[in-house]
């Protein structure tokens, strides 16, 4: 039997973290096994779920690289792949429930089972349903249904316990009475998650559920389902949870959750995909930099581990570093440009400069965004006072280097040079060391100081002749009159 998985959001908001790494785990589990990866949409909460959120998740989800075998965009023969289109099968399958008497129609109305509820819990009685209408025959129920009275469908819960082999958590057992009949279709006619789920996941032919651990308890009513088709169920993977430093579920207070702030903030979505993966899972040979084409060959859900992932922002910032390094340079440019602000004197200088600009500050940023600090510090002329940088200027040396640079500088200019080349700045310290003869650290502290502006920066032959010459000259003359 092959393999058939799925990935099944609600387009109630943005495609989150969590769902990213569900759909990431269902992906390569699909992969793995040559199988198919379906993607669902579970949009039956008709006052929540909006279009824009569906289109806005599948962007993400191909953006990270989740190519789907079939979904709303792509069907294949298990169609349609939307909850809102399918309300006609989970009439029919809810149905025939009411005929094999494994569900009946229920008018009890919410004030009502407000009222039972809040009693039962004052009597210390459990708060399940009383079964009211548990033995309404179908006739009757029909009869009201007609005269207009609502009804919503209930499962009729058989008195028994229940268990599943977890492929993660293992054995897991639900003991009898821990849940009363529940609604498996609204008086407005539309499904309940854990019944239409079930009808989709059986109909569509998925053979293995990858969710998080979150969605365990909502096991036991689907295997009831199961049963009562006489269906076999998939079998299931809960992987952990992701929790913030404080150990909590991940939400919105822990920072960013959704992926698409990570596209904005320039993350790579191979280092978003790799990090994510890595919440929860585990490469064999304990890799941890790695692409998903690299694992998807070797990716079981014996890997998996049943304790907490930490969401941890500055790991995720280090991945993507890792990522970013071994980008070769014509790819950085290419892939950083759209990080880079629009009116950047960056986008001005052509592919050489470019070239030497991102080889320079690529070990130095984590993100892409953060390019454009290095911009500035390339062509920014304002001096920062530093107590390190006033004391190099102290230097009486510092001063002879500054006169001797002017006047290089000037030169070049005079004869339209735009920028120094690596030869002149190597001919300069020559000069400085031999000629002048400055030495050590009043040396190259002196010239760095000079040509920068500051104490401190990346391989002064390369910054320095990235920098317009007019840059520097300016530089200079605002540390002369210091
Ligand atoms: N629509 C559900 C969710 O987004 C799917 C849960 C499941 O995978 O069964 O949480």
């Amino acid at each position: 039997m092959s393999v058939r998985v799925r990935f099944a959001p609600s387009p109630t908001g943005y495609l989150h973290i969590g769902g990213a790494r569900t759909a990431i785990y269902n992906y390569l589990y699909a992969k793995a096994n040559k199988g198919t990866f379906v993607l669902r949409i579970e949009d039956t909460d008709t006052e929540r779920s909006k279009r824009e959120y569906e289109e806005s998740q599948i962007k993400d989800l191909k953006w990270l690289g989740l190519t789907y075998d079939e979904g709303p965009d792509n069907p294949g023969e298990y169609g349609p792949y939307r909850q809102s289109e399918r309300t006609e099968i989970y009439q029919k399958y809810a149905n025939q429930l009411i005929d094999e008497n494994k569900a009946f129609h229920c008018f009890c109305t919410d004030e009502q089972l407000d009222a039972k509820r809040e009693e039962a819990i004052a009597q210390e009685r459990s708060p399940h349903y009383d079964g009211t209408c548990r033995n309404i025959s179908k006739e009757d129920a029909l009869k009201r249904i007609e005269s207009g009275e609502k009804a919503t469908i209930r499962f009729k819960v058989p008195m028994k316990s229940y268990s599943l082999v977890d492929e993660v958590r293992g054995k897991v057992e639900f003991p009898e009475d821990m849940v009363g009949d529940f609604v498996i279709m609204r008086s407005n006619g539309l499904p309940v998650y854990n019944y239409c789920c079930v009808v989709d996941d059986w109909l569509m032919k998925i053979t293995h559920v990858i969710r998080a651990e979150d969605h365990l308890p909502n096991t036991l009513r689907q295997l009831m389902i199961y049963e009562a088709f006489d269906a076999t169920p998939p079998i299931f993977a809960h992987a952990s949870l992701l929790v913030g430093h404080d150990r909590q579920k991940l939400s919105k207070r822990h920072g960013a959750t959704s992926v698409n702030a990570y596209t904005a903030d320039s993350y790579l979505p191979e280092a978003l995909a790799n990090y994510l993966c890595l919440l929860g899972w585990s490469h064999p040979d304990e890799e941890n930099i790695f692409k998903l084409s690299d694992i998807e060959n070797i990716f079981t859900s014996k890997r998996f581990s049943k304790a907490a992932a930490l969401y941890d922002i500055e790991k995720l910032k280090w991945c993507n570093a890792q990522h970013l390094r071994s980008l070769d340079t014509k790819t950085l440019i290419k892939r950083s440009a759209e990080f880079i602000d629009k009116d950047s004197p960056y986008h001005e200088m052509n592919d050489e400069w470019k070239a030497r600009f991102v080889e320079l500050y690529k070990e130095k940023i984590d993100l892409f965004s953060q390019f454009n600090e290095k911009v500035s510090e390339v062509f920014g002329d304002e001096i920062e006072k530093t107590q390190e940088l006033l004391e190099i200027l102290s230097w009486e040396t510092t001063g002879q280097i500054r006169t001797y640079l002017n006047e290089q500088i000037d030169s070049l200019i005079s004869n339209s040079n735009e920028f120094a080349t690596e030869e002149d700045i190597g001919n300069w310290i020559n000069h400085v060391k031999k000629e002048m003869k400055i030495k050590g650290k009043p040396l190259f502290m002196g010239v760095r100081s000079n040509l920068t502006g500051k104490d401190h920066g990346p391989d002064l032959k390369v910054l320095a002749t990235l920098t317009p010459l007019k840059t520097i000259k300016s530089r200079i003359e605002k540390i002369a009159g210091l």
